[in-house]
């Protein structure tokens, strides 16, 4: 069969082309097209047999459901039975958007698209090119991704080109996909959403739109069960994978570094963060930057095909972080790895703040009897400004003398009281001390991951000190400032002044601890916090 090419760069001087890769698809073809998530392969979503046609060019078996794309939120109403007030939110907050809702499916969608199940997935897609090409179908367009079966999803028309020209009739070439991964997929066919694929939209962004909580379905991050029919597109086992055998390394780099320094052989290759190359020199091929998921998910499926090209066949990968687009990272990785895991399970490390009197040592105190490590930041602090230290030699040289006590000993009263008169001594302060700190806390953690599958570090100031970078997740203890003014006055016996000041010098972190993922409302008694820490341990290693 010849593939006829349309390359789109302007939707509206490009009518007629679009036009004419339309026809194919109005006359029952399949055409490939561009959308910001990947490329899809089109049929007419309401003509079972033009389905089946997607079906064969893939060469993939007809039991995995496909996405249903439309224009106009309007659109799925004929398609659904019903649609409810939550998926009305999430259409009005993300699309168009590279989200995907499930819903009871109507009449009219036939059973190749909907792999024989009672639900629908549709999404309404915002790339400029997958628009105006559904729109001038005139139908709903069926379409998973335009790939080979098994194979990563293309993000580029020359990936689309390679499997599949002279399989179809028609492929649009509009660039680059931005995004990378697939649509986020929501189902809301029960009463509690669940999260069946992680994607641009996290869950955090659907649980504050929906103001409910968001189940993630156990197959996001594990393998589908055995005989269970995947309830969603992309679920399917192994749906992902490159020709090379991967394997995820977990733990730290370090670890990394020393299964590529162990491994010799040839054929291996290893996929990296950004710039880790550097120290590895072994064939390397990278996925983003390590704390950043948006620019790993953009690479992820072009890393997984450049490991092919330069002809890996055992390759072993890093474990990215599962926050916010991670967990989308995450899930495709593990799919193309086919859930092949060494070293030790990774551990999970959360970073926890609260002013003085929150109950931050407490929430603490909790985690650990339910097993966690805590590294106490104030305590490396501390150690850091020992006599003899290079630390406390450079803040004497910036701040004088007299912060040293006669014994050589850091005079603490005597350096507040110059750290903190102006912003720029506060800004030097933090300038001579913190990056120790970080580079302390951080080897704290390697030691503890060993041991360990979820380390707490409690930091008041986690967010200005950047400590928070070393954290897969982040809470922070809250409690009206009456109340943390009891509470330290008792503690620690100071008059209502003293606990004021202890108080308002703590405000830089106050600001910025809205960022944290969590927040632990310590309002109730010490019983409700105990059980709030326990909600929130079983939250988080749930996730992990
Ligand atoms: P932080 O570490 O944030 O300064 P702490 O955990 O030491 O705060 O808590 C301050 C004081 O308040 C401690 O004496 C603690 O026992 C007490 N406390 C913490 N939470 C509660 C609570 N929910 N009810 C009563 N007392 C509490």
């Amino acid at each position: 069969m010849k593939t006829e090419i349309f390359k789109i760069t302007d939707t509206g001087r490009q009518r007629d082309e679009i036009a004419r890769a339309a026809a194919y698809l109005k006359g029952g073809e399949p055409v490939a097209f561009p959308t910001e998530t990947v490329y899809g392969l089109g049929a007419n979503a309401l003509d079972g047999d033009a389905v089946k046609k997607i079906f064969e060019a893939k060469g993939r078996p007809q039991d995995n459901p496909l996405i249903v794309h439309i224009t106009e939120k309007e659109e799925i109403y004929p398609l659904v039975k019903e649609v409810t007030d939550g998926a009305k939110r999430l259409m009005d907050a993300f699309w168009p958007g590279p989200i995907t809702i499930i819903l009871p499916k109507s009449d009219i969608i036939p059973g190749e698209v909907s792999a024989g199940l009672t639900t629908v997935a549709v999404r309404c897609p915002s790339h400029p090119v997958a628009r105006a090409f559904i729109k001038a179908c005139g139908v709903p367009v069926a379409a998973p991704s335009a790939n080979i079966s098994g194979f990563p999803s293309p993000t580029e028309f020359q990936y689309v080109f390679d499997d599949m020209n002279g399989r179809i009739p028609a492929i649009i070439d509009g660039g680059s996909c931005d995004f990378g991964i697939e649509s986020t997929v929501i189902s809301l066919a029960e009463k509690t959403p669940v999260l069946f694929r992680p994607g641009a939209v996290t869950v955090e962004q659907l649980q504050e739109v929906l103001g409910v909580e968001v189940k993630v379905d156990r197959a996001v991050l594990n393998p589908l069960q055995a005989g269970k029919k995947a309830p969603s597109p992309g679920m399917k086992y192994k749906h992902y994978a490159p020709k090379a055998e991967i394997s995820i390394v977990r733990g730290s780099f370090a670890d990394f570094a020393d299964y590529a320094a162990s491994h010799t052989n040839e054929a291996d290759a290893f996929l990296c963060f950004e710039g880790e190359e550097k120290s590895l020199s072994k064939p390397c091929v990278t996925m983003g930057s390590c704390g950043d998921p948006l620019s790993q998910a953009r690479r992820l499926f072009d890393a997984l095909r450049e490991l092919d090209e330069i002809g890996a066949r055992r390759v072993f990968s890093r474990d990215p972080s599962k926050k916010g687009v991670g967990l989308g990272v995450c899930n495709r990785l593990y799919r193309a790895a086919a859930f092949r895991f060494l070293g030790s399970p990774s551990s999970i490390v959360l970073g926890i703040t609260g002013g003085t009197g929150s109950g931050k040592s407490t929430v603490c105190e909790c985690l650990k009897k339910l097993g966690a490590e805590i590294i106490d930041a104030d305590k490396i602090a501390r150690s850091i400004v020992l006599p003899g230290s290079p630390v406390l030699k450079s803040l004497a040289e910036s701040f004088g003398g007299d912060i040293l006590l006669p014994d050589g000993t850091l005079d603490r009263k005597a350096l507040a009281g110059k750290a903190f008169s102006s912003e720029e001594n506060t800004r030097l302060l933090n300038s001579l001390t913190h990056p120790e700190i970080i580079k302390e806390c951080n080897e704290k953690i390697a030691e503890k991951r060993s041991k360990c599958s979820f380390i707490v570090v409690d930091a008041p100031l986690l967010f200005v000190s950047g400590l928070d970078k070393l954290c897969d997740v982040t809470a922070r203890v809250d409690a009206p400032a009456e109340m943390r003014l009891e509470r330290i006055m008792k503690r620690d016996s100071l008059t209502r002044q003293d606990a004021e000041k202890r108080i308002s010098s703590q405000k830089p972190e106050a600001t910025l601890a809205e960022k944290a993922d969590y927040t632990i409302e310590n309002t109730g008694t010490p019983d409700t916090l105990a059980a709030k820490c326990t909600g929130l341990f079983n939250k988080i290693t749930a996730r992990g």
